[in-house]
């Protein structure tokens, strides 16, 4: 069902900044950042190491328990509305932001409320469940690279729990 090309990284053994191995069940504290050449990254790290770091410049933050082969599980709704609005924010990651917002409709996150056209652009507007947060996305026509985005991004948020 998912698509998982070889070159995905799987979660991270070892904390990021201590370089200690995880043990099973031990909690991890991720964060997703940009990847120089596009794309985004993974970055986890010990309760340590992450209660010292301090910082943004990340797309969001997540914490889950270290498995060696973690179950996919649903995005919690609040990290998936966090996530959207912050691919919202570059135009470069708007493709993305399409695959990703009916990703979570057809997940029952979001729903889709209308399309509507605002100079020159289509748009389609989405709610979350529960907050009723709005999004505004404008609409862009995914390619290859948008689609291995979506993918990555899938394989490294699906375990994740908060
Ligand atoms: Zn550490």
């Amino acid at each position: 069902m998912r698509s998982t090309p070889a070159s995905l990284p799987s979660p991270p053994s070892e904390c990021g900044i201590c370089g200690r191995a995880f043990e099973e069940g031990e909690r991890m504290h991720n964060i997703l950042v940009e990847r120089e050449g596009g794309g985004w990254e993974r970055k986890s790290f010990c309760a340590a190491c992450a209660e010292r770091g301090k910082g943004g410049g990340y797309l969001c933050r997540w914490t889950s328990e270290y498995a060696p082969r973690p179950k996919p599980r649903p995005l919690p709704a609040e990290l998936a509305a966090d996530l959207l609005g912050n691919l919202l924010g570059r135009p470069e990651w708007a493709g993305a932001a399409n695959l990703f917002a009916w990703h979570l409709v057809r997940r029952r996150t979001l729903k889709h409320l209308s399309t509507f056209k605002r100079e020159g652009v289509d748009y389609n507007l989405f709610e979350a469940k529960g907050t009723g947060r709005r999004f505004e996305v404008p609409f862009a026509e995914p390619g290859e690279e948008d689609r291995r985005r979506f993918f990555e991004l899938l394989e490294m948020l699906e375990e994740s729990e908060r």
